[in-house]
């Protein structure tokens, strides 16, 4: 654990950024860049946002690693062709450190609301650690941070651990013990392989099935790491073929669900391959088409369930005492429980405690609105800057790619809305008609994707069904639509005028 940090928080600065995860750091390597004073404020101790937070064992990253880093920080070191958690844990704070970035951080700040004030056209935050001004906010608290805890009657009397595995401690004893793992998501198909020698019983509980494909992982040997090193284009060309190669899957996902068939059919190929009981088999064989749900790399996962300690069951619906009940009424004892039941997402919790103009949240904004300009910007909240907002996420590439066009965006807009006088300071905020046009494209590309037309039901939707996490294109789109920032896109205000 890192040392308390004591400094005073500054009252009043040109940039706060929230957040030091892969967006905060990518943010404030931009703003530095470009030569903006800025601060970061961090709730936890150190730098690493879902890599410092998730230490289940098994956690890994399923973006190969070349690809998934910063393109202006490559890593020839990385081990495995996909890292585990805390290697990239430990390469974000690497480059914190050599870019210099710590010195502008401020952690065990907890910001509990940003307030937009129309008098003085700035944000006010209120930390944990005391009130703090800015005249651009940027949001980069990440979209899983936030554990999702099912509402399972009973739960909160079992009278063993209870763990979520964004929230692991590896303190609670595991070995000889009933564990129950509910779901099926991307955090459960790594960690049911990585601790089922570890138990006498592993009780999966299943809402609903992942389509899963091979991962292919494996070391990187030194000689590669020291071409890497040596010839850091080498890195690039691997990282390019990466990339593209995961374009072609989202052009798939977007265009050409066809495709998909053929991709189930190779999956269901392998399921028959890998787990010979025909029941089981039967349970693990999605109904909707990959991709719908995020698809799952795993090279171990079917050949894990199939063992004699392990059982795939039903949903869980209720817990009485150590017993769980699932939707077909099997009782299942447990000693210890883990809720592999992701994260609270649509909306993230800090859009409910940003408010722009007349106090409306911008979780509320967005609803209204349908979304967020380039998942970013919002016409009712001014000199605000998301990153990964509303329909920035993906199912098939680098979130990284976006993390650094949307970083690359907010730190041009940040200059034009600090450019000139500071005693009469610039209010940018998206046109509400350039917004609407940009939302209903949204809506209009999504139409044909696989996220509306894949026939399942996905952390990806909103209350009322709309694909709100997921980006409906290619990657390289986005890139494109972000390179510039363009102050016709943006009412600029003076304070008397900003209602
Ligand atoms: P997730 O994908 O949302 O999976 C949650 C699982 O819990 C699902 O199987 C879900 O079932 C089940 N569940 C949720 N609420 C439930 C309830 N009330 N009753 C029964 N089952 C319930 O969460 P995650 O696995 O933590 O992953 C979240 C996201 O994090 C991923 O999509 C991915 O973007 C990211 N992630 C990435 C990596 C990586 O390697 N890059 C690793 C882990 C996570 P249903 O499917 O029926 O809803």
């Amino acid at each position: 654990m890192a040392a308390a940090d004591v400094r005073p928080l500054p009252t009043a600065v040109p940039v706060a950024i929230i957040g030091a995860g892969f967006g905060g750091i990518a943010a404030a390597h931009e703003l530095r860049r470009t030569g903006i004073d800025h601060i970061l404020l961090e709730r936890a101790d150190r730098v690493g946002g879902t890599w410092r937070d998730n230490t289940y064992p098994g956690c890994a990253c399923d973006i190969p690693s070349h690809l998934y880093s910063l393109s202006w920080a490559p890593n020839p070191n990385w081990s495995r062709r996909f890292a585990p958690a805390a290697e990239i844990d430990a390469y974000l704070a690497e480059v914190a450190d050599r870019e210099q970035l710590t010195d502008r951080l401020f952690t065990g700040v907890d910001v509990g609301s940003a307030h937009w004030s129309a008098e003085t056209s700035t944000w006010r935050l209120e930390t944990s650690r005391g009130r703090v001004d800015c005249r651009v906010l940027v949001v980069a608290a990440g979209g899983l941070s936030q554990p999702n805890i099912p509402d399972i009657p009973g739960l909160a009397d079992f009278p063993g651990p209870v763990l979520h595995t964004a929230h692991w401690d590896a303190a609670v004893p595991l070995e000889g013990l009933r564990v129950g793992v509910v779901g099926t998501g991307a955090s459960a198909i790594q960690l049911v392989p990585a601790i089922v020698d570890r138990v006498s019983a592993l009780t999966v509980f299943q809402r609903t099935p992942a389509w899963i494909f091979p991962r292919d992982d494996r070391q990187i040997p030194r000689w590669r790491q020291r071409l890497y090193a040596r010839w850091p284009v080498s890195q690039r060309i691997v990282r390019e073929g990466q990339y593209w190669r995961r374009e072609l899957v989202v052009h798939a996902m977007v265009s050409r669900l066809g495709l998909l068939e053929r991709a189930a059919e190779q999956a269901r190929r392998r399921l028959a391959t890998e787990v010979r009981d025909r029941d089981l088999r039967s349970r693990l064989e999605p109904d909707y088409l990959p991709g719908c749900k995020r698809a799952l790399l795993s090279d171990d996962f079917y050949r894990t369930v199939g063992r004699d300690r392990v059982q795939v069951v039903g949903a869980l619906e209720q817990i009485v005492g150590r017993q769980a009940v699932t939707v077909d009424g099997d009782r299942h004892e447990l000693d210890v429980l883990v809720l592999a039941t992701g994260f609270e997402v649509l909306p993230p919790p800090m859009a409910n405690r940003v408010f722009g103009l007349d106090g409306v949240s911008v979780a509320a904004d967005w609803v209204d609105r349908g979304g967020a300009f380039l998942g970013m910007a919002t016409a009712a909240a001014p000199n605000l800057f998301w990153l990964t907002g509303p329909n920035t996420g993906l199912g098939g590439n680098s979130m990284i790619v976006m993390i650094e066009a949307q970083a690359r965006y907010l730190a041009q807009a940040t200059a034009a809305a600090l450019a000139g006088d500071p005693e009469s300071p610039r209010v940018l905020a998206v046109s509400p008609v350039v917004q609407r046009r940009y939302t209903n494209w949204i809506e209009q590309r999504m139409a044909g994707t696989v996220w509306q037309l894949g026939g399942c039901n996905s952390w990806y939707l909103d209350e009322n069904g709309r694909v709100a996490a997921i980006w409906p294109e290619q990657t390289w789109r986005y890139r494109r639509m972000t390179r510039t920032f363009r102050s016709v896109h943006y009412e600029q205000r003076t304070p008397c005028t900003d209602r």
